[in-house]
């Protein structure tokens, strides 16, 4: 493996560069305990500083004193509405476009199906649903078990890699369903040529946005995408279990129609009618009551995105990306690592993945060390970039500490080998 040349060599240059940085600033915004460098904001993103004094407001003076009356008082019935239209910038939607709420697992569920509903009347005899055998597991599982309550014939094509896509997508597709950045290998794909292709044969598009809200500018508009689920705690920082997000291309809004048809999502929730009517705009997304104290945190990570230059994230992402795989190279030779992520700019993301057939000790030594990565099966080691609360020396002592867990053999101990539930 050869090492970039223009990378820093040394960890003063490193600090130089931190000092140089434009989004040095942001780093205070985080509330970051000492002794730890965060490589897994890509999992859980750190905690916005202002969060805290957010959720005392919303349990405190919201809850506490509004009780009932805040949901008009407050907001609180606005909130998916509002947080979507703050976060649709960041994806390349318009206003009106977008809602925070539910999981991305449930919004996938929702424009999985309504994307096959809309293929069911205009060409019934698609019956094929083509995803990454490699893509996260709830995306797939989702859509195993919508084909299984449909009960209409629908079926899965999983392809080995991103090369094998062009050929699974056929005049039996209705959706070829993806996630934009790979949460094992850090891959990105190519939004707009694969929307194309797509399109060129009869297929709707579903993206997952997990690993690109925040972390990589995405233009869903532009690349002519039609649906797009994503997550709000990773990139985006909205805390433990924030709802997730999901868009709809203003062209199939008014065909949006789902199985979730609760009443947050009819045209007048309030009117306890007995029938279903959906609401006339991005409202029909939604499902049921939303999880307030949750939700509102997911504005102060928004609100730092709103003031940050996405093309100044994504130059840094792949400066700290770059400068990992460097130093990871130079600094860490000799030993069994193999680079997952690919290394050309246009596909990757923001984390860098190395395999290494101990990679679950790795990850605990460093751990122990304040190194927070995190592991996924098999042997892979994860570490993700944040350019806002992530600095260059950051990155070289992360490497100095991985090299010497390394050299020293410690992540063989036996105490490194026990498995928690979240790995
Ligand atoms: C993180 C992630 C999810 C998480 O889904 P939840 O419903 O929030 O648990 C889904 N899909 C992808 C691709 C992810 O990376």
């Amino acid at each position: 493996m050869i090492a970039d040349n223009s990378a820093p060599t040394t960890r003063e240059q490193c600090v130089a560069l931190d000092r140089q940085d434009v989004l040095r600033p942001f780093r205070d915004e985080f509330a970051l305990p000492a002794g730890v460098i965060y490589l897994d904001g890509n999992s859980l993103g750190a905690r916005p500083r202002a969060a805290a004094a957010r959720a005392a407001q919303v349990v405190e003076l919201e809850w506490g004193e509004g009780l009932i009356r805040s949901w008009n008082t407050a907001g609180w019935f606005d909130l998916p509405r509002r947080l979507g239209n703050l976060l649709a910038p960041l994806i390349g939607a318009g206003p009106h476009e977008v809602v925070v709420t539910d999981t991305t697992s449930v919004n996938l569920f929702k424009v999985l199906a309504a994307a096959l509903r809309v293929q069911g009347a205009r060409a019934p005899a698609r019956r094929v649903i083509v995803s990454e055998r490699s893509n996260f597991p709830t995306d797939l599982y989702i859509a195993q078990g919508l084909a299984d309550l449909l009960q209409q014939g629908y079926t899965l094509r999983l392809v080995d890699s991103p090369a094998g896509i062009d050929d699974a997508v056929r005049d039996d597709t209705a959706v070829l369903m993806l996630t934009h950045v790979n949460y094992k290998t850090g891959e990105m794909l190519d939004m707009t040529a694969l929307t194309a292709l797509a399109h060129e044969r009869g297929a709707l598009t579903v993206w997952d946005l997990a690993h690109s809200a925040g972390a990589v500018p995405v233009a869903l508009r532009d690349a002519g995408a039609d649906y797009a689920v994503g997550c709000t705690y990773k990139y985006l920082n909205g805390g433990p279990g924030a709802p997730a997000f999901l868009w709809v291309s203003p062209s199939l809004r008014d065909d949006f129609s789902q199985p979730l048809s609760g009443w947050w999502g009819h045209a007048a929730p309030f009117a306890m009618e007995p029938g279903y009517r959906p609401h006339a705009g991005v409202a029909r997304f939604l499902c049921g009551t939303q999880p307030i104290t949750s939700i509102a945190m997911v504005e102060c990570g928004l609100a730092m995105f709103a003031r940050a230059d996405m093309a100044a994230v994504r130059a840094k992402s792949l400066a700290l990306t770059d400068l990992f795989i460097a130093l990871v190279e130079t600094r860490c030779a000799g030993h069994p690592l193999e680079l997952v992520t690919p290394r050309e700019h246009h596909r990757r993301g923001s984390q860098v993945s190395l395999y290494h057939p101990d990679g679950y000790g790795i990850v605990q030594a460093l751990i122990e060390r304040g190194v927070i990565g995190d592991y996924r099966e098999p042997g892979i080691a994860r570490f993700g970039f944040t350019p806002l609360y992530t600095g260059y020396a950051d990155v070289w002592d992360a490497v100095e500490i991985l090299r010497d867990v390394l050299d020293s053999g410690c992540h063989r101990e036996a105490r490194f080998q026990i498995r928690g539930a979240v790995t």
